[in-house]
Formats: C-alpha cells, structure tokens, sequence
C-alpha cells in the first residue's frame, strides 16, 4: 500500500478513550477465497452503511478492513453527529453551480443528522447520545458579528431558527470560556463513535453481510463479470466493488485514488472525570457538543460521564518530533481556553486521519471509466453523518438505482488529482499558516 504519511501514522493508537472502553467484537479474519456479489473495501462508517444497505434489499455482501474493526476514523473520532461533509463556501457555490446546487448540499447535510438517528433507533444502538444540536462559540467580537450575519442564512438553508447567545448569558448556560458570544444550532448530537461503529457493524451482521477483518486489500483487478480482489491470505471475486477508505486510503488501490485524496491529522486528548466543583470553577457544567469559530476549529464536549473531550487539527507530519509538538499544541490550547483545568489529569490522547478533495466536497458515486467500481470517500473532519449517509447513498447507486434522499451534485463532481503529486502536503503548510494568522 502506498500511503501519503509517515509510516506512525498507520500505527494502532495506544491511547484512544473509545477503544479501550468497548468489548473486542469478533469478526473473523479475512483468509482464503470468498465470494461475494458486492465486495467494500474498509469497514468504517461509509463500508458498514453500505453493507447495511444492501443487505437489507438482499445482496450478498463481504466487506474487507485491513486492520481490526474501526480502526480508522470511525472508531476514533470526536462523536460529532453533525452538520458538515465539504469545505464549499456558501456564496462560491451559489455562483459556480447555483442556488438549487446549495440547497441540494443542504438538504444532504441535514437528511445526514437525520439519518444517522434513524439508524440508532431502528437498531436500538446504545451510543451514549447527548446534545440537543451544535453551539459555535465565537472566539472574537468580529467573529460574532458574522454568526449573527450567518443565522439567517442558517433558517434559509436548513429551516431551522438558530439561537444567538451573548457573552454576558454562557456562564449562566454552562459554556463559560475566552468567548464573545455563541450560537446553538438545533441540529445535530453528540455520541460515543465507537459504540455507533459496533452497532453498526452488528446490525450488517445481523443482516447477512461476511465481515472480514485483518483483511487488507491489495490488488483490485478488472475481469470480464467484476472484479477480483486480492490480500495477502485472501481472494475475493464480487460483481462490484466499493471503495471505502477515506483517510486510510492508499494511492495505488486503485490506481485512479493516486492523488486524489488529501488526508489530515486531527487530534484529540480527554481528561479524567471532572468534578462538580472543577466544572463550577470553569463555568463549563453543559452537555452540549460545541466549537470555537477558528478557520482552524477546536471541538470539545463534557462527556456523560463528565469527563471533557477536546479536539482539534493534527501535525503535518507523523514524526516523532511533530508529534510531539501538536501533543505540546493541544495541551496549551486547552489550557487557554479552560484555564481551571491546567491541573486536571489528561488520560487519553490520539490522532487519526480525515480526508479532504480537491473540490471541497465528498465524492459518492461510480468511478468514472471503471464500470462496478464505486467510491465513497472526502468528508473534510466531518464524516459520522455524512459518511453514514453517503454509505446509504451508495448502497442505492450500487443497485442501480436513483437514491430516494438528496443526492446533491457536488457529491457526483468527481474529484480531481491535487497537484506536488506525493509530496501534497506541503500545500496544507501555506493554508495552516494563513488560517492561524487569520484566526487571530
Ligand atoms: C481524530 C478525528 C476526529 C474526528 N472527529 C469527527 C467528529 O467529531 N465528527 C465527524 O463528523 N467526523 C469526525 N471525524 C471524521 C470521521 O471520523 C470520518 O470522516 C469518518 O469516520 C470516515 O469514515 P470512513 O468509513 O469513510 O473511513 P474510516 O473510518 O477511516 O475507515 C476506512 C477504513 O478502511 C480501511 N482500509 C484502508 N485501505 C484498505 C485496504 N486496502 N483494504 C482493506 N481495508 C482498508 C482502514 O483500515 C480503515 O479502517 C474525525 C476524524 C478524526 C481522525
């Protein structure tokens, strides 16, 4: 596999909260020959929800993750159930693609909250949900006046009323911190991402679908009725194949991925449990799932169980050295933003790989010029819903069929390569450079 980053990168995190709290859950090794009318390839959230989806309309499904269930992404990530998917300015599309483009993205994004819920009840998940939408806390005066600006737009396109709160009303909310005011959001929740991934992946189960894990796939190669896949210790023959890799993708499976995925670190560390009084000393006592409004955002929640989740943007590259100094990063910006808790004890702390496009927006359809191959991948930090919900898509497709649930245009757009080739992430220096400057 030839991959974008240093080789820790690919490592198992030693430290992710999610993971060392759930049970091992037994999907059996991926090993000899299989066959299988729709082979997926990767078993996080866009995999699962595929699988789910064709399982139920009857199609014999394997899905193949390389290392162990929910290892990527899926099973490491902030819980944010929420609004998001692309980077497309709302003003930019309007222009280049039109209203009816926007809307349709909308209408995407909020049909992807929706969806995920639906999934959670019809499954009975237990996720440890909490949250009654997303608040964006404005990091400076400027920036509160353009949520302020924003909320209309906000009723416009989502058909929902934001709530702007002022400065002087957080503490008295519970999300007191360096802000000059905020705005809640009545769409979205929060959850435990690798219980939703179990859940998942008990429900594909459930539904018939062979899930393999320690099962990388190797070589995808074209023949006359399909595809065949190969790993190390397996064969796979399947009518159609879905890519499913997101961050974890590597530039020659297939070959048409070489450059067109851009994947970013983001990190994460959580603190023990916090008491009641080390919340009242903060003024941070909320459950709700909340952001500052930096280009370069943090994203930070209490959990149930009161301890605190904080997240932001990882290092450019996965040295030790690097490593490091995001682990220093995140620390220093934790304790600016919460400085009660400089002395609450940091249990866990990882990172993980998101996944941008060139295009700013996710790609899900059929790949073009490789017909029975589809792809599912891009969600710029933001996938719980949206690849849940673009795996749900590509069930559809896969069949053959018009998606019943929007389909916006940009997520047809197929995406083209990034320019420097393997050494692309040096164009991610210059924009983390100008968006901190900006973020000021
Ligand atoms: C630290 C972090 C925090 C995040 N926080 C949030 C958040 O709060 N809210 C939100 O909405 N999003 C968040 N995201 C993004 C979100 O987690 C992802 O967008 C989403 O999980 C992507 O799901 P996926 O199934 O497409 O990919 P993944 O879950 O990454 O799964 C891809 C899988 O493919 C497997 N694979 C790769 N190549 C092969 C191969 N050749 N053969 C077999 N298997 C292969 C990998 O092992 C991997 O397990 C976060 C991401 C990170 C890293």
């Amino acid at each position: 596999m030839k991959r974008l980053y240093e080789p820790s990168a690919y490592e198992t995190p030693k430290n992710c909260f999610w993971t060392q709290a759930l049970r091992p859950v037994a999907w059996p090794r991926g090993v000899g020959r299989v066959s299988a009318e729709v082979a997926i390839i990767g078993g996080g959230y866009t995999g699962l929800s595929t699988a789910l989806r064709l399982a139920d309309r009857s199609v014999d499904v394997a899905l193949f993750e390389a290392r162990t269930p929910g290892w990527g992404a899926s099973g490491r990530n902030g819980g944010f159930c929420c609004l998001g998917g692309g980077r497309l300015g709302r003003s930019r599309t309007i222009n280049a693609l039109g209203p009816d483009a926007w809307s349709d993205w909308c209408d995407a994004q909020k049909m992807a909250v929706q969806w995920v819920d639906r999934v959670i009840v019809e499954h009975a998940l237990e996720v440890e949900r909490h949250s009654n939408g997303e608040t964006v806390l404005a990091h400076s005066a400027r920036a509160m006046a353009d949520l302020r600006a924003d909320a209309q737009n906000i009723t416009q396109d989502f058909a929902v009323t934001p709530t702007l709160h002022e400065a002087s009303d957080l503490r008295g909310q519970g999300l007191s911190g360096p802000f000059h005011g905020a705005m809640t959001l009545p769409i979205g929740f929060a959850l435990n991402p690798a219980r939703y991934h179990a859940g998942l992946a008990g429900a594909a189960q459930a539904a018939g679908v062979q899930l393999y894990q320690q099962a990388p796939v190797t070589r995808i190669t074209a023949h006359a009725t399909g595809y065949r896949l190969d790993g190390p210790d397996l064969q796979c023959d399947a009518q159609k194949v879905v890519l499913a890799t997101n961050g974890y993708s590597s530039e020659d499976i297939p070959d048409w991925l070489r450059g067109r995925t851009l994947p970013v670190m983001s990190s994460i560390i959580i603190t023990r449990p916090l008491t009641h009084s080390e919340m009242q000393a903060q003024g941070w006592t909320s459950d709700q799932m909340a952001y500052d409004s930096r280009t370069l955002l943090h994203y930070f929640r209490k959990l149930p169980d009161n301890r605190f989740l904080f997240g932001m943007r990882g290092g450019l590259r996965a040295t030790p050295g690097a490593e490091a100094a995001i682990a220093r990063k995140i620390r220093k910006d934790f304790h600016t933003m919460f400085p009660a808790w400089r002395d609450v004890e940091i249990t866990h702390a990882w990172s993980g790989l998101a996944c941008l496009m060139s295009n700013l927006s996710p790609f899900c359809a059929e790949v073009p010029g490789h017909s029975g191959l589809f792809a599912g991948l891009g969600y710029h930090g933001n996938g719980v819903a949206m690849a849940s919900y673009t795996g749900r898509l590509l069930g559809d497709l896969v069949l053959g069929e018009t998606p019943d649930m929007p389909y916006p245009t940009v997520m047809r757009t197929v995406p083209k390569r990034f320019p420097l080739g393997r050494y692309r992430r040096a164009l991610l220096t210059p924009v983390y450079a100008a968006a901190t400057l900006l973020d000021r």
